[in-house]
């Protein structure tokens, strides 16, 4: 019985025609700037969310890390939310890397950091203080996508206190197939934008940083720095370019799948749903249910995450179909 694996939306093989579309590319050393297939795939992102250029990168982590780098200097902060991956979930590459600051801030249950808490936090220019220098969002958070309404509010407010405003834009396509809006209705409140091709896209490997040339020149070079500059990494931006071309408009595939999961998980006795959103849906089981949960999710070929956050988080992808979505309800049902 292949298992269905809830995980996370990073769990999904390569396409037969993705591994083909990886055979085919043109190649060349990418640190010299010669690779045609990643720069194909750097200048079409750049182009389609309404920037002057890309960097192609080994995971979301470093072109977030990218993006801080390049926005800020040694004592320079962020402002960032207290769950955001940006902060919680990358190890603290811009402290760690960067001398960079985080300034974290409760986020509200959509995901939004409140406005006025992000102008509270932004320190005066005094010799005391780190100078707070960018805000970043994430978008979906959780699976939610942030009101564009709010996101012309935090330009704004970035613009009057002289900020900049990056995105942590992994699931950016995710946010804009649930709207229907193209992706750069998004991404043109942003100085900068982190896009994963490795989540529900599809690639096995990939993410792209878009700026300004001057920031993704600046990219650049923090990449070489991290061990980020690959040669023939043409061979992966084919697979991006392929899930570019052919995975987006699923995305609501997923999402309608995960709305149809979290329905059939109404009802039961020791599983409460707590919130579906594009292709998330989180889950609660009492803590005297969670052994028994796992072992029975186990038995039943049900990969689970269990325990990296406060909630049960299950992810759709292109690997789950109808048929494992209603073999994952199945089991649930039969644990009652
Ligand atoms: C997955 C993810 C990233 C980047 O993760 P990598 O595993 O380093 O590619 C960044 N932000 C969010 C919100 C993510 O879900």
């Amino acid at each position: 019985m292949t298992p269905i694996d809830l995980r996370s939306d990073t769990v999904t093989q390569p396409t037969q025609s993705m591994r083909e579309a990886m055979l085919r590319a043109d190649v060349g050393d990418d640190v010299y700037g010669e690779d045609p297939t990643v720069n194909a795939l750097q200048e079409r992102l750049a182009h389609d969310l309404g920037f002057e250029a890309g960097l192609f990168a080994p995971s979301g982590t470093q072109a977030n890390l990218l993006g801080l780098l390049s926005h800020c200097q040694r004592g320079d902060e962020y402002i960032v939310g207290m769950d955001a991956h940006t902060y919680k979930f990358e190890g603290g590459g811009a402290a760690v890397f960067g001398s960079i600051q985080p300034q974290p801030i409760v986020q509200a249950e959509d995901g939004t950091l409140p406005l006025d808490a992000v102008e509270n936090a932004i320190k005066p220019v005094d010799p005391h203080f780190a100078r707070t220098k960018i805000l970043c969002l994430e978008n979906t958070w959780h699976g939610r996508v942030l009101p564009r309404a709010y996101l012309a509010q935090a330009r704004a407010l970035c613009d009057r206190r002289g900020l900049k405003l990056h995105l942590d834009g992994a699931r950016l396509f995710n946010a804009a197939v649930a709207d229907g809006v193209a992706p750069r209705e998004i991404a043109k409140h942003f100085d900068s934008v982190s896009i994963c091709l490795s989540k529900g896209l599809g690639a096995p490997v990939g993410s792209v940083l878009v700026g300004s040339r001057a920031l993704i020149d600046d990219a650049k070079r923090w990449r070489k720095v991290a061990g980020g500059g690959m040669r023939q990494s043409g061979l992966l931006a084919a697979a991006c370019l392929h899930a570019l071309d052919h995975h987006v408009e699923r995305l609501a595939d997923d999402h309608r799948r995960a709305k149809t999961l979290a329905d059939g998980l109404q009802g039961l006795s020791k599983v409460t749903v707590a919130g579906q959103h594009t292709n998330m849906v989180f889950i609660d089981v009492p803590k005297e249910h969670l052994d028994p949960f796992r072992a029975h999710m186990d038995a039943a070929g049900i990969r689970m995450s269990i325990g990296y956050l406060p909630r049960i988080r299950m992810v759709t992808h292109i690997d789950i179909d109808d048929a494992g979505i209603a073999r994952a309800i199945d089991a649930f049902r039969a644990f009652g």
